[in-house]
């Protein structure tokens, strides 16, 4: 017997990007979560009046109150 020669096993690497879909935004001021915006796609009005847009992978935040509030 000499098993103790064998090689270890290759390690395994788990990716720390959560997998499309599962990925999500919460507001910094409220704390509601929302699906995460696409690129390029409409933007999030949350309901606190912040937007949120993502610009190119870049989250932008606007302030956006709404109208008769
Ligand atoms: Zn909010």
């Amino acid at each position: 017997m000499s098993s103790h020669d064998a090689p270890s096993p290759p390690p395994i690497t788990y990716t720390a990007r959560p997998a499309l879909g599962a990925l999500h935004l919460t507001c910094d001021r409220c704390q509601r979560v929302y699906a995460y915006p696409a690129d390029g796609g409409p933007a999030i009005r949350c309901e606190c009046g912040w937007r949120y847009e993502n610009r190119s992978g870049v989250i932008t935040e606007e302030f956006a109150p709404r109208l008769g509030v």
